[in-house]
């Protein structure tokens, strides 16, 4: 799968490392072909090299709109080796072989970023340059193409390790790169032409999604909003099949993504798990023997909070758990499938939403996240740490008991997915006290702890839910006093990422109240 290169067309705008490129390619005896600035500046560094016009017969005009688009060059960029056709072509109409293609297009982004008029910013839109670019692309079984200088001396490395031929991986890599140049330069085009229209341009577009479904309103009634897909194959939201049930909002859609997110950190193979969410924040979180068991630990977390929330559960919906649902009004169940009398107990509910993704996304898998912020957006890799991958160290002269440990795991685990100041109490592996979104961890710490104390109110228990708990923070605790109202909720042992400047004293102050305290290292922030 390798490709001598014997002949290169060089046409850039940024002549960064160009010349050194060119003397790198002259010295493998690759014969060197240019547009007219181009040539020149490899010319005046004293390389023998071929005007594009003399391969044509035509010279550049109209300002340099027309260079490079001309059967010649196409020809020799798009003909495929060792197609008789192809060649015969080439013979019959003297079209020359190009192996390699270096182009980086006329700046149009620093055109426009620099301010400049929108007469200026048309000319600088490069009509030949991308036709070359996607010709050679096309055409990477034979031909590679670079559009960047900052992959030259890599390709450079790779020639000369096999005297002057390109592997099919590289030019394969180079065409991938190829098509996201010419994609990203015709959004922004695209996209300066919306804003020169008036319109805004959606964010969407540079994350490259197609929208799946418009839909009636966004997060509220006055915003208009759309559900855009990217392709990626993840089981999740995006790719359910809606069983039943009206159409999904878009907070159903963002609620419903948390949910099964936090439902998938419990591995089906080891637990039947239930997560129940309200504005993104889990209400109640449980694992069990059954479906059922963990729906009913977990509605009993916060009972009030529950109606009219997301259900998501990490295995095949049965009937029990089905029937333990549908006592009060839910939203959306999502669950990987669901079985034939599962489905009938729900359809009785008939706005009920029911999506079956088909299976658990892998919390472990690598993914990207979006938020807009004014002028721009934010990307983020996934936050794809498990807490069975960390190593735990009890910081703390009593160290947790194995139930201890094992709710320890469980309530960070679900710490992960509550908005931060995220504080959760658990007790035998189900949620006793969330508190999310405040603040200060301290006032994240009293909410969990008055939660839970409300649960076991609504339970008819006089003892807080809290007592004999364990804790867990998504941050560390800057002072003793978050730890401190957690000891005096009841809880017994505290999990967190440690790394404060003041871990010594909280430490202390654990130790002081008798509690046990592992480190994870690991944070988990959630905006
Ligand atoms: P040079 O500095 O060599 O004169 O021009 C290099 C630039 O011209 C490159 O950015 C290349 O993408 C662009 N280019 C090459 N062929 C054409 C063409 O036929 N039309 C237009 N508009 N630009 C071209």
């Amino acid at each position: 799968d390798l490709r001598r290169i014997t002949r290169a067309l060089l046409s850039v705008s940024d002549k960064t490392g160009l010349v050194e490129l060119a003397k790198a390619l002259a010295a493998l005896g690759v014969e060197l072909v240019s547009t007219g600035g181009t040539r020149k500046a490899l010319a005046e560094a004293g390389l023998a090299v071929r005007d594009i016009a003399d391969v044509t017969g035509f010279p550049e005009m109209m300002d340099g709109r027309l260079k490079t688009l001309h059967p010649k060059v196409h020809g020799g960029l798009l003909a495929i080796r060792e197609n008789p056709e192809h060649e015969a072509a080439m013979l019959a109409h003297d079209i020359p072989q190009i192996d390699l293609l270096v182009v980086n297009l006329y700046p149009f982004e620093a055109t426009l970023a620099k301010g400049a008029p929108f007469e200026t910013c048309v000319e600088n839109i490069d009509i030949g340059g991308p036709a070359m670019i996607r010709a050679a692309a096309k055409n990477h079984d034979d031909v590679a193409v670079l559009v960047e200088p900052a992959d030259y001396d890599g390709f450079l490395a790779e020639l000369s390790a096999n005297s002057g031929a390109a592997t099919l991986a590289t030019r394969r890599r180079l065409a991938q790169k190829a098509y996201a140049r010419t994609a990203a330069y015709d959004a922004a085009i695209s996209n300066w032409l919306a804003g020169a229209l008036g319109e805004a341009t959606p964010p969407w577009r540079a994350i490259g999604g197609h929208l799946s479904e418009p839909m009636r309103y966004g997060e509220n009634p006055h915003q208009s909003a759309g559900f855009y897909l990217t392709g990626e194959k993840r089981f999740g939201v995006a790719t359910a099949r809606q069983a039943q049930g009206k159409q999904l909002s878009y907070n159903n859609i963002n609620d419903t993504d948390a949910a099964y997110e936090l439902v998938a950190e419990f591995d089906p193979a080891r637990t039947a798990a239930v997560a129940i969410i309200k504005h993104s924040n889990p209400c109640g979180v449980a694992e069990g023997a059954s479906l059922a068991e963990a729906y009913r630990k977990a509605l009993r977390c916060d009972s009030v909070s529950a109606f009219g929330g997301i259900v998501a559960l990490n295995r095949k919906l049965d009937a029990e758990a089905a029937r333990e649902i549908v006592k009060i009004f839910t939203e959306v169940i999502i669950a990987p499938e669901a079985d034939e009398e599962a489905v009938s107990i729900i359809a009785a509910k008939k706005n009920l939403r029911l999506l079956l993704a088909g299976g658990l996304p892998d919390p472990r898998a690598a993914g990207l996240g979006f938020r807009s912020v004014a002028g721009g957006f934010l990307a983020q890799s996934r936050d794809n740490s498990v807490v069975d991958d960390l190593t735990l160290s009890v910081v703390t002269k009593r160290a947790p008991t194995e139930k201890e440990l094992a709710d320890l795991k469980f309530a960070f685990r679900v710490a992960k997915h509550v908005k931060s100041n995220a504080i959760v109490y658990a007790r035998d592996l189900a949620t006793v006290g969330v508190g999310a979104g405040q603040m200060s961890r301290v006032d994240s710490s009293r909410t969990a702890a008055f939660k839970a104390e409300e649960a076991a109110r609504e339970a008819g228990v006089r003892e807080s839910f809290a007592v004999g708990s364990v804790v867990a923070s998504d941050a560390f605790f800057p002072f003793p006093d978050g730890l401190l109202a957690a000891a005096s909720a009841g809880a017994t042992a505290v999990i967190q990422p440690g790394g404060s400047v003041n871990d010594k004293d909280v430490i202390a102050a654990a130790d002081e109240a008798g509690l046990a305290m592992v480190l994870t290292g690991v944070r988990h922030f959630r905006h």
